[in-house]
Protein backbone atom coordinates (compact mmCIF):
# COMPACT_ATOMS: atom_id res chain seq x y z
CA UNK A 1 0.00 0.00 0.00
CA UNK A 2 2.65 2.26 -1.18
CA UNK A 3 2.76 4.65 -4.14
CA UNK A 4 5.41 3.58 -6.82
CA UNK A 5 8.49 5.93 -7.11
CA UNK A 6 7.83 9.88 -8.53
CA UNK A 7 9.26 13.35 -9.00
CA UNK A 8 7.66 15.99 -6.98
CA UNK A 9 7.14 19.40 -8.92
CA UNK A 10 5.40 22.73 -7.39
CA UNK A 11 4.48 25.01 -9.72
CA UNK A 12 3.54 28.84 -8.71
CA UNK A 13 1.20 29.94 -11.22
CA UNK A 14 -1.38 28.35 -14.21
CA UNK A 15 1.50 29.44 -17.06
CA UNK A 16 4.17 27.76 -15.04
CA UNK A 17 1.70 24.23 -14.64
CA UNK A 18 0.81 24.02 -17.87
CA UNK A 19 4.23 24.34 -19.27
CA UNK A 20 5.39 21.44 -16.81
CA UNK A 21 2.07 19.49 -18.26
CA UNK A 22 3.20 19.96 -21.25
CA UNK A 23 6.64 19.21 -21.03
CA UNK A 24 6.33 15.47 -19.06
CA UNK A 25 3.52 15.15 -21.18
CA UNK A 26 1.84 11.10 -19.84
CA UNK A 27 4.24 10.53 -17.32
CA UNK A 28 2.74 13.12 -15.40
CA UNK A 29 -0.50 13.79 -13.02
CA UNK A 30 -1.60 16.73 -11.67
CA UNK A 31 -2.68 16.41 -7.98
CA UNK A 32 -5.15 18.38 -6.52
CA UNK A 33 -6.27 17.16 -2.74
CA UNK A 34 -5.00 13.55 -3.51
CA UNK A 35 -7.87 12.20 -1.82
CA UNK A 36 -8.52 9.87 -4.98
CA UNK A 37 -5.33 9.93 -6.58
CA UNK A 38 -3.43 8.94 -3.42
CA UNK A 39 -5.48 5.90 -3.00
CA UNK A 40 -5.53 5.02 -6.86
CA UNK A 41 -1.65 5.18 -6.60
CA UNK A 42 -1.54 3.17 -3.17
CA UNK A 43 -3.53 0.52 -4.95
CA UNK A 44 -0.61 1.13 -8.25
CA UNK A 45 -3.46 1.14 -10.62
CA UNK A 46 -1.52 4.63 -11.09
CA UNK A 47 2.05 4.77 -11.28
CA UNK A 48 2.80 8.38 -12.65
CA UNK A 49 6.40 9.10 -13.05
CA UNK A 50 5.73 13.16 -11.56
CA UNK A 51 2.87 14.44 -9.86
CA UNK A 52 2.35 18.12 -10.31
CA UNK A 53 0.76 19.75 -7.02
CA UNK A 54 -1.42 22.71 -7.29
CA UNK A 55 -1.18 23.88 -3.90
CA UNK A 56 0.67 26.54 -4.50
CA UNK A 57 -0.96 28.06 -7.45
CA UNK A 58 -3.29 30.72 -5.50
CA UNK A 59 -5.35 31.44 -8.28
CA UNK A 60 -7.10 28.77 -8.26
CA UNK A 61 -8.61 29.24 -4.56
CA UNK A 62 -11.18 31.71 -5.11
CA UNK A 63 -14.79 32.24 -5.26
CA UNK A 64 -16.07 35.39 -6.80
CA UNK A 65 -19.72 36.47 -7.55
CA UNK A 66 -20.02 39.02 -10.06
CA UNK A 67 -22.94 40.33 -12.85
CA UNK A 68 -25.08 37.07 -11.84
CA UNK A 69 -22.21 34.59 -12.21
CA UNK A 70 -20.20 32.21 -9.85
CA UNK A 71 -16.79 32.33 -10.60
CA UNK A 72 -14.88 29.01 -8.25
CA UNK A 73 -11.27 28.64 -8.81
CA UNK A 74 -10.49 24.41 -9.10
CA UNK A 75 -8.32 24.41 -5.86
CA UNK A 76 -11.19 25.67 -3.87
CA UNK A 77 -12.14 22.74 -1.36
CA UNK A 78 -15.24 21.73 -0.66
CA UNK A 79 -14.91 23.21 3.35
CA UNK A 80 -14.49 26.54 1.50
CA UNK A 81 -17.71 26.01 -0.41
CA UNK A 82 -19.55 25.40 2.60
CA UNK A 83 -17.97 28.46 4.41
CA UNK A 84 -18.41 31.03 1.96
CA UNK A 85 -21.70 33.14 2.32
CA UNK A 86 -21.29 34.95 -0.95
CA UNK A 87 -21.37 31.39 -2.44
CA UNK A 88 -24.45 30.19 -0.33
CA UNK A 89 -26.37 33.42 -1.29
CA UNK A 90 -25.63 33.24 -5.08
CA UNK A 91 -26.66 29.34 -5.15
CA UNK A 92 -27.32 27.69 -2.04
CA UNK A 93 -27.46 23.75 -3.09
CA UNK A 94 -23.77 24.09 -3.52
CA UNK A 95 -23.11 23.97 -0.03
CA UNK A 96 -26.46 21.66 0.28
CA UNK A 97 -24.60 19.00 -1.67
CA UNK A 98 -20.95 19.81 -0.50
CA UNK A 99 -22.80 19.17 3.25
CA UNK A 100 -23.37 15.19 2.30
CA UNK A 101 -19.56 14.51 0.80
CA UNK A 102 -18.04 12.38 2.79
CA UNK A 103 -16.67 13.93 5.98
CA UNK A 104 -15.22 17.03 7.09
CA UNK A 105 -11.68 15.55 6.68
CA UNK A 106 -12.17 14.94 3.38
CA UNK A 107 -13.64 18.10 2.57
CA UNK A 108 -11.11 20.25 3.88
CA UNK A 109 -8.82 18.46 1.29
CA UNK A 110 -10.90 17.69 -1.74
CA UNK A 111 -11.27 20.34 -4.22
CA UNK A 112 -13.79 21.26 -6.73
CA UNK A 113 -12.20 20.97 -9.04
CA UNK A 114 -10.62 17.62 -8.55
CA UNK A 115 -14.15 16.13 -7.56
CA UNK A 116 -15.39 17.74 -11.37
CA UNK A 117 -12.42 16.64 -13.40
CA UNK A 118 -11.48 13.20 -12.31
CA UNK A 119 -15.00 11.86 -14.11
CA UNK A 120 -15.89 9.53 -10.80
CA UNK A 121 -19.60 8.50 -11.52
CA UNK A 122 -19.74 8.59 -7.57
CA UNK A 123 -18.62 11.87 -7.19
CA UNK A 124 -21.83 14.51 -6.33
CA UNK A 125 -20.39 17.60 -7.79
CA UNK A 126 -20.67 16.48 -11.57
CA UNK A 127 -24.32 16.28 -11.63
CA UNK A 128 -24.53 19.52 -9.24
CA UNK A 129 -22.62 21.53 -12.23
CA UNK A 130 -24.91 19.94 -14.75
CA UNK A 131 -27.90 20.69 -12.83
CA UNK A 132 -26.62 24.60 -12.52
CA UNK A 133 -25.48 24.58 -16.42
CA UNK A 134 -21.76 24.86 -15.21
CA UNK A 135 -18.75 25.25 -17.37
CA UNK A 136 -15.21 24.72 -17.63
CA UNK A 137 -12.25 26.37 -18.15
CA UNK A 138 -9.28 24.37 -19.38
CA UNK A 139 -5.90 25.58 -19.66
CA UNK A 140 -3.29 23.25 -22.02
CA UNK A 141 -0.58 24.08 -24.46
CA UNK A 142 -2.73 25.59 -27.24
CA UNK A 143 -4.23 28.01 -24.87
CA UNK A 144 -7.74 28.31 -22.92
CA UNK A 145 -11.13 26.31 -24.16
CA UNK A 146 -14.48 26.44 -21.85
CA UNK A 147 -16.44 22.88 -21.89
CA UNK A 148 -19.91 22.78 -20.60
CA UNK A 149 -20.27 20.63 -17.76
CA UNK A 150 -23.73 18.91 -19.83
CA UNK A 151 -21.16 17.80 -22.24
CA UNK A 152 -17.61 17.18 -20.50
CA UNK A 153 -18.38 13.58 -19.09
CA UNK A 154 -17.93 10.89 -21.86
CA UNK A 155 -17.87 7.48 -19.56
CA UNK A 156 -16.56 6.18 -16.47
CA UNK A 157 -12.89 8.22 -15.53
CA UNK A 158 -13.41 9.84 -19.45
CA UNK A 159 -14.06 13.22 -19.85
CA UNK A 160 -13.33 15.94 -22.73
CA UNK A 161 -10.39 17.49 -20.63
CA UNK A 162 -7.13 16.42 -22.76
CA UNK A 163 -4.29 15.03 -21.15
CA UNK A 164 -2.51 18.11 -21.29
CA UNK A 165 -5.36 20.51 -20.04
CA UNK A 166 -5.44 21.73 -16.47
CA UNK A 167 -9.01 22.58 -15.22
CA UNK A 168 -8.97 26.28 -13.75
CA UNK A 169 -12.40 27.66 -13.23
CA UNK A 170 -15.97 26.61 -12.91
CA UNK A 171 -18.32 29.18 -13.83
CA UNK A 172 -22.55 28.87 -13.77
CA UNK A 173 -24.98 31.91 -13.15
CA UNK A 174 -26.20 32.45 -9.77
CA UNK A 175 -29.63 30.90 -8.83
CA UNK A 176 -32.41 31.96 -7.17
CA UNK A 177 -35.09 29.93 -7.02
CA UNK A 178 -36.03 26.45 -5.45
CA UNK A 179 -33.27 24.41 -4.65
CA UNK A 180 -32.44 20.23 -3.45
CA UNK A 181 -29.34 17.88 -3.53
CA UNK A 182 -31.12 14.47 -2.52
CA UNK A 183 -29.11 11.61 -1.36
CA UNK A 184 -29.44 7.76 -0.68
CA UNK A 185 -26.12 6.36 1.21
CA UNK A 186 -25.73 3.30 3.09
CA UNK A 187 -23.76 5.35 5.80
CA UNK A 188 -22.27 9.37 6.72
CA UNK A 189 -19.14 9.54 4.57
CA UNK A 190 -19.87 6.99 1.91
CA UNK A 191 -21.11 7.90 -2.48
CA UNK A 192 -24.51 7.72 -3.03
CA UNK A 193 -26.60 5.08 -4.03
CA UNK A 194 -28.50 7.57 -5.65
CA UNK A 195 -28.82 11.40 -5.74
CA UNK A 196 -30.67 13.85 -7.71
CA UNK A 197 -29.77 17.70 -7.74
CA UNK A 198 -33.10 19.63 -8.76
CA UNK A 199 -33.55 23.57 -9.22
CA UNK A 200 -37.12 25.10 -9.60
CA UNK A 201 -38.03 28.47 -10.19
CA UNK A 202 -41.99 29.18 -9.53
CA UNK A 203 -43.10 32.44 -11.51
CA UNK A 204 -45.68 35.46 -10.13
CA UNK A 205 -49.04 33.06 -11.71
CA UNK A 206 -47.63 29.90 -9.54
CA UNK A 207 -46.34 27.85 -12.72
CA UNK A 208 -43.13 25.98 -12.99
CA UNK A 209 -41.10 28.61 -15.31
CA UNK A 210 -37.42 26.94 -15.16
CA UNK A 211 -36.58 23.28 -14.12
CA UNK A 212 -32.98 21.48 -14.09
CA UNK A 213 -32.31 18.12 -12.71
CA UNK A 214 -29.35 15.76 -12.81
CA UNK A 215 -28.85 12.35 -11.20
CA UNK A 216 -25.60 11.08 -9.24
CA UNK A 217 -24.00 7.55 -9.55
CA UNK A 218 -27.11 5.86 -11.97
CA UNK A 219 -24.89 4.99 -14.88
CA UNK A 220 -21.00 5.28 -15.73
CA UNK A 221 -21.37 9.36 -16.14
CA UNK A 222 -23.41 11.73 -14.46
CA UNK A 223 -26.79 12.34 -15.92
CA UNK A 224 -28.79 15.50 -17.11
CA UNK A 225 -32.32 14.97 -17.30
CA UNK A 226 -33.15 16.98 -20.49
CA UNK A 227 -36.63 15.38 -20.99
CA UNK A 228 -38.01 14.98 -17.80
CA UNK A 229 -36.38 18.69 -16.79
CA UNK A 230 -38.65 19.97 -19.70
CA UNK A 231 -41.91 17.95 -18.70
CA UNK A 232 -41.77 20.00 -15.24
CA UNK A 233 -42.15 23.58 -17.12
CA UNK A 234 -44.66 22.16 -19.78
CA UNK A 235 -46.74 19.90 -17.29
CA UNK A 236 -46.69 21.42 -13.89
CA UNK A 237 -46.27 19.60 -10.73
CA UNK A 238 -49.42 18.28 -9.61
CA UNK A 239 -48.48 14.53 -8.81
CA UNK A 240 -49.39 13.03 -12.05
CA UNK A 241 -46.74 15.18 -13.66
CA UNK A 242 -44.31 14.87 -11.41
CA UNK A 243 -44.86 11.10 -11.11
CA UNK A 244 -44.08 11.25 -15.46
CA UNK A 245 -41.44 13.59 -15.25
CA UNK A 246 -39.91 11.04 -12.59
CA UNK A 247 -40.41 8.01 -15.04
CA UNK A 248 -38.85 10.23 -18.01
CA UNK A 249 -36.02 10.52 -15.73
CA UNK A 250 -35.71 6.74 -15.22
CA UNK A 251 -35.58 5.94 -18.75
CA UNK A 252 -31.99 7.67 -18.68
CA UNK A 253 -30.68 6.02 -15.27
CA UNK A 254 -28.38 2.83 -16.27
CA UNK A 255 -27.51 1.43 -12.95
CA UNK A 256 -25.50 -1.38 -11.78
CA UNK A 257 -24.91 -4.35 -9.29
CA UNK A 258 -22.62 -4.10 -6.60
CA UNK A 259 -21.80 -3.59 -2.81
CA UNK A 260 -24.29 -0.78 -2.80
CA UNK A 261 -27.10 -3.17 -4.04
CA UNK A 262 -28.49 -4.33 -7.07
CA UNK A 263 -29.58 -2.44 -9.63
CA UNK A 264 -33.59 -2.96 -9.48
CA UNK A 265 -32.66 -1.84 -5.69
CA UNK A 266 -30.98 1.03 -6.95
CA UNK A 267 -33.63 1.51 -9.50
CA UNK A 268 -36.53 2.08 -6.73
CA UNK A 269 -34.02 4.15 -4.35
CA UNK A 270 -33.36 7.11 -7.16
CA UNK A 271 -37.22 7.33 -8.23
CA UNK A 272 -37.80 8.11 -4.21
CA UNK A 273 -34.71 10.36 -4.25
CA UNK A 274 -35.95 12.45 -7.07
CA UNK A 275 -39.84 12.35 -6.38
CA UNK A 276 -37.74 14.15 -2.96
CA UNK A 277 -36.00 16.64 -4.58
CA UNK A 278 -38.62 17.86 -7.25
CA UNK A 279 -41.03 18.11 -4.05
CA UNK A 280 -38.02 19.72 -1.75
CA UNK A 281 -37.26 21.96 -4.48
CA UNK A 282 -40.54 23.45 -5.30
CA UNK A 283 -41.32 23.69 -1.64
CA UNK A 284 -38.93 26.10 -1.79
CA UNK A 285 -39.30 27.89 -4.94
C1 LIG B 1 -13.27 8.35 2.13
C2 LIG B 1 -13.70 9.21 0.98
C3 LIG B 1 -15.06 9.42 0.77
C4 LIG B 1 -15.47 10.23 -0.28
N1 LIG B 1 -16.82 10.41 -0.46
C5 LIG B 1 -17.24 11.23 -1.45
C6 LIG B 1 -18.63 11.47 -1.65
O1 LIG B 1 -19.49 10.98 -0.94
N2 LIG B 1 -18.96 12.31 -2.67
C7 LIG B 1 -18.04 12.90 -3.49
O2 LIG B 1 -18.41 13.66 -4.37
N3 LIG B 1 -16.72 12.68 -3.31
C8 LIG B 1 -16.30 11.87 -2.33
N4 LIG B 1 -14.96 11.67 -2.17
C9 LIG B 1 -14.03 12.31 -3.13
C10 LIG B 1 -13.50 13.65 -2.58
O3 LIG B 1 -14.56 14.47 -2.22
C11 LIG B 1 -12.66 14.49 -3.60
O4 LIG B 1 -13.47 15.38 -4.29
C12 LIG B 1 -11.99 13.70 -4.62
O5 LIG B 1 -11.06 12.90 -3.95
C13 LIG B 1 -11.27 14.53 -5.73
O6 LIG B 1 -10.75 15.73 -5.28
P1 LIG B 1 -9.22 15.93 -4.93
O7 LIG B 1 -9.02 17.41 -4.80
O8 LIG B 1 -8.82 15.09 -3.79
O9 LIG B 1 -8.51 15.43 -6.30
P2 LIG B 1 -7.21 14.52 -6.53
O10 LIG B 1 -7.36 13.20 -5.87
O11 LIG B 1 -5.98 15.29 -6.26
O12 LIG B 1 -7.36 14.34 -8.12
C14 LIG B 1 -8.33 13.51 -8.68
C15 LIG B 1 -8.10 13.40 -10.20
O13 LIG B 1 -8.41 14.63 -10.83
C16 LIG B 1 -7.25 15.17 -11.48
N5 LIG B 1 -7.26 16.61 -11.19
C17 LIG B 1 -7.37 17.18 -9.97
N6 LIG B 1 -7.43 18.51 -10.09
C18 LIG B 1 -7.34 18.78 -11.41
C19 LIG B 1 -7.34 19.98 -12.17
N7 LIG B 1 -7.46 21.19 -11.61
N8 LIG B 1 -7.21 19.89 -13.52
C20 LIG B 1 -7.10 18.68 -14.11
N9 LIG B 1 -7.11 17.51 -13.46
C21 LIG B 1 -7.23 17.56 -12.11
C22 LIG B 1 -6.04 14.44 -10.89
O14 LIG B 1 -4.97 14.34 -11.82
C23 LIG B 1 -6.65 13.08 -10.57
O15 LIG B 1 -6.67 12.29 -11.74
C24 LIG B 1 -14.51 10.85 -1.13
C25 LIG B 1 -13.15 10.64 -0.91
C26 LIG B 1 -12.74 9.83 0.13
C27 LIG B 1 -11.27 9.62 0.35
Amino acid sequence: MITGNFEYHQPGSIPEAVALLSKLGDDARVIAGGHSLIPTMKLRLAMPEHLIDLQAVKELRKISVSGGEVCIGAMTTQAELIASEELHKAAPIVRETSLQIADPQVRYMGTLGGNVANGDPGNDMPALMQCLDASFTLSGPDGERTVNAREFYEAAYFTARDDLEILTEIRFPAYSGGYAYEKQKRKIGDYATAAAAVLLTKGADGSCEQASIALTNLSDTPLFCEEASRQLVSDGLDSASVNSAVASAMGQIDPVDDNRGPAEFKRHAAAIILRRAIQQAWARA
